[in-house]
């Protein structure tokens, strides 16, 4: 039994059911062949209703932590349907890598993003910066951990440095291994609470959820699902519960983080943003215009040329996703379209026949 609260329901999704005879549901879960989904009676495996599959795709095909509604708890044993996706309040989203559509889903509905980064060889300002404008695009609040503070001497100053480089980010350093600095975080996982740990591989993120989760680590396992034939079919489970009640979304490794757009990166660099405003021309490139009040601040020493730099590299790469990602539909698109005017030709042809 799950209280809806706890599973990090509210006003914003109740107001979206209004006049529906709807049972919400989260999805907790990904499969081939569906989703596992929480709701006030439990748990089910759940397909999407054909009408919704069809045109769904990327960003817009529901992804743990999306809030659906259901036609009917099944009986057991049996499959849901999903009826409909709730709009996300968040979501935090990468750069789709070969598959359909602009972006991919990591967590919808997140209301913290922890950005975990290892003070060891792992530790990498601008990494950070770049999940940082994910972040800023999810809607979600940005925290930044500092792992593995037992393998650095200067924890102060590299709190202090990612301070600067994080604007509007709490910065937390912990050690997972000697479970030190963990209430910063436990503090913040409060129930209906929905968090998830991205970073590069290495940082600590499993031993951070671990340690995090202490007796419920458990039920990191495989959980089994009956599907329609009464088949057992077996999947990780992607959603868990913190002792605390806060709910944690168990991302997929991640090698690297691709922009899929430019959107976030102005809350990494606001004074950036800001200072663009006064530069003499309004598509300035604040490399060698005249009158350009970014360069102006790098020269006075206000802002650091590398951040410039980052910031400028950040875009220029976001752009040509955008681009391509744009480039991609837009083929695609045309391939939908020709072939229905093949089929329509098709039936011009047969109607001339008759
Ligand atoms: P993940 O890839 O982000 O999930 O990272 P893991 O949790 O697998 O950790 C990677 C390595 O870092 C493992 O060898 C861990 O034992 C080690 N590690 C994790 N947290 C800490 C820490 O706080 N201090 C130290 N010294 N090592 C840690
Ligand atoms: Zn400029």
């Amino acid at each position: 039994m799950h209280e809806l609260h706890s599973l990090g329901f509210g006003p914003y999704f109740q107001q979206q059911l209004l006049g529906e005879e709807a049972i919400p549901a989260r999805i907790a879960g990904e499969h081939k062949q569906g989703h596992i989904v929480w709701h006030s009676a439990g748990e089910s495996f759940a397909r999407l209703a054909g009408r919704l599959s069809r045109g769904l795709e990327g960003e817009t095909y529901p992804g743990v932590g999306d809030w659906v509604t259901l036609k009917a708890i099944p009986e057991p044993g049996h499959i849901a349907v999903v009826d409909r996706v709730l709009t996300r309040r968040t979501v935090f989203t990468r750069g789709a890598a070969g598959a359909q559509g602009r972006q991919q889903v990591i967590a919808a509905n997140v209301d913290i993003v922890f950005i975990v980064t290892g003070l060891d060889a792992n530790y990498n300002v601008r990494r950070i910066q770049r999940y940082l404008a994910r972040v800023g695009a999810s809607g979600a609040r940005p925290v930044v951990i500092l792992n593995k503070a037992d393998a650095c001497d200067d924890v102060a100053g590299r709190i202090a440095e990612v301070e600067l480089a994080a604007p509007g980010a709490m910065v937390i350093a912990t050690s997972a291994k000697l479970e030190r600095g963990l209430e910063g975080i436990v503090d913040q996982l409060r129930p209906g609470v929905t968090a998830a740990f991205v970073g590069s591989s290495g940082a600590g993120k499993s031993t951070l959820i671990n340690a995090l989760l202490g007796e419920e680590r458990l039920r990191t396992g495989e959980v089994r699902a009956d599907d329609s034939r009464g088949r057992h079919t077996t999947t990780r489970r992607e959603m868990l519960v913190f002792p605390s009640g806060g709910l944690l979304i168990d991302t997929p490794g991640m090698r690297e983080l691709a922009l899929p757009d430019e959107e976030g990166i102005d809350s990494v660099f606001p004074r950036i943003e800001e200072l663009s405003l006064r530069c003499r021309f309004g598509d300035c490139t604040h490399q060698s215009e005249p009158g350009c009040a970014v360069r102006q601040a790098v020269e006075s020493g206000e802002l650091p040329a590398d951040w410039v730099e980052h910031y400028l590299q950040l875009r220029a790469e976001a752009r040509t996703n955008e681009l391509r990602l744009d480039e991609r539909a837009r083929r695609k698109s045309e391939r939908t379209i020709g072939r229905q005017r093949a089929k329509d030709m098709h039936i011009i042809r047969r109607v001339k026949d008759w």
